[in-house]
């Protein structure tokens, strides 16, 4: 069976974009109970951003701090509470941050109408009813979040999206302007997640031509990006890395990710490792995996003169190493795209540990 995806139903791209905000959600404002929530990154409280945001006096604005760990289920559960209790269903949820803030607004889009913990949909399809109208705006460029059919959330027990038809934002406003400050570790970090989504998008059994075509041109940006001559974060930089990151993330969902991601889950879920980074530090010891692109990353890496930590596992203990290793060998899907249907017999638990060691 061939993938049928569902896309972004509709995207603006352009410097200024933002101010087109509340114009676009004036036909939504009629729905269910009237009001429009926004979720923004605590980042930009008291930033002039702040001041363009376009709430109307029924809506509400949270300010989210995500700097403390990455999304959760129980900050999803916490914040639709809030809303249902204090003024009902929301016309729409309007994210606007890097991919943690989009996967906190599309997660709340699906929780404002389905019961219970967010918990208990971490997973395919298992999302029982539609949610409501839900709009990103990305403030950092690299994750795909904008496009992706998953909102990542880490909960009791995983780290795993949910992921659904539903998830994907029915609009997204891309305002390269937008990244204009972020810090220049985290713009080569979330950078680098899509230079790693097309290599991985590439290397594996579920390659096709369809993410070729979007993985080939997001890798050429990501080159000029952070190997050109103009390398750094310039104006037309910024568009184009908001222009690879949607089609990294475009790339992906036609094919999947690999053996990087596997193991950034693994860091993430134990040490609460950002994805970024995380993805940075496996992928610098994934040679046998990715061969020359590797090679490149450090290229880039010391281009930018970026700090990628080293020699971490001699602080993790057996027990912690070799949890990571579950988390990232239950990743079963990675892993088929990345070695096979038998990759079972091509990689054990203890492969995945020594490599592991070698961070
Ligand atoms: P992030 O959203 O976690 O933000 C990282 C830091 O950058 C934060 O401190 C934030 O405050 C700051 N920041 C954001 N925009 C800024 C700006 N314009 N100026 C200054 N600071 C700014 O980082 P990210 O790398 O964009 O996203 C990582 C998250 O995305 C993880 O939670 C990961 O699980 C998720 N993710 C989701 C998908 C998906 O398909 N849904 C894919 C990849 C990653
Ligand atoms: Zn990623």
């Amino acid at each position: 069976m061939h993938k049928n995806f569902k896309n972004i139903d509709k995207v603006v791209f352009g410097a200024g974009a933002l101010d087109q905000l509340d114009h676009i959600l004036s036909e939504k404002r009629n729905e269910n109970d009237m009001f429009m929530v926004f979720i923004v990154d605590n980042y930009f409280k008291n930033k002039p951003l702040a001041d363009r945001i376009p709430n109307h006096d029924q809506d509400m604005v949270f300010f989210e701090d995500i700097d403390q760990h990455e999304p959760t289920t129980e900050q999803i559960d916490r914040l639709r509470d809030t809303i249902l209790e204090e003024k009902g269903i929301p016309s729409g949820i309007i994210g606007i941050g890097g991919g943690s803030i989009m996967d906190v607004a599309k997660a709340l889009s699906l929780m404002v109408t389905n019961e219970g913990s967010s918990s208990l949909y971490q997973g395919l399809n298992l999302v029982k009813k539609p949610g409501v109208y839900h709009l990103g705006v990305p403030t950092t460029s690299g994750t795909g979040a904008e496009c992706s059919m998953t909102a990542v959330l880490t909960g009791p027990v995983k780290k795993l999206g949910l992921k659904c038809d539903w998830t994907v934002f029915n609009q997204v406003i891309l305002d390269p302007d937008l990244t204009m400050t972020v810090p220049r570790n985290q713009w080569f970090y979330t950078g680098m997640d899509c230079f790693i989504h097309c290599i991985e998008s590439e290397s594996g059994i579920f390659y096709n031509e369809f993410s070729r075509a979007y993985g080939d041109q997001a890798l050429k940006l990501c080159r000029e990006v952070f190997l050109g001559p103009d390398s750094g974060q310039t104006p037309i930089n910024n568009e184009k890395l908001m222009i690879a990151s949607l089609f990294g993330g475009l790339s992906l969902t036609y094919s999947e990710v690999g053996a990087c991601h596997a193991f950034s889950y693994g860091l993430s879920f134990v040490f609460g490792m950002r994805h970024g980074i995380a993805n940075c530090i496996a992928f610098n010891h994934l040679k046998e995996f990715y061969g020359d692109a590797v090679d490149e990353f450090k290229e880039m890496v010391d281009f930018h003169q970026i700090d990628i930590p080293q020699n971490l596992s001699s602080g993790w203990s057996d027990q912690e190493i070799s949890k990571m290793a579950d988390v990232a060998y239950n990743l079963s899907h990675m892993w088929t795209h990345a070695l096979g249907h038998d990759w079972g017999e091509k990689l054990s638990k203890k492969d995945l540990m020594d490599i592991y060691r070698r961070m």
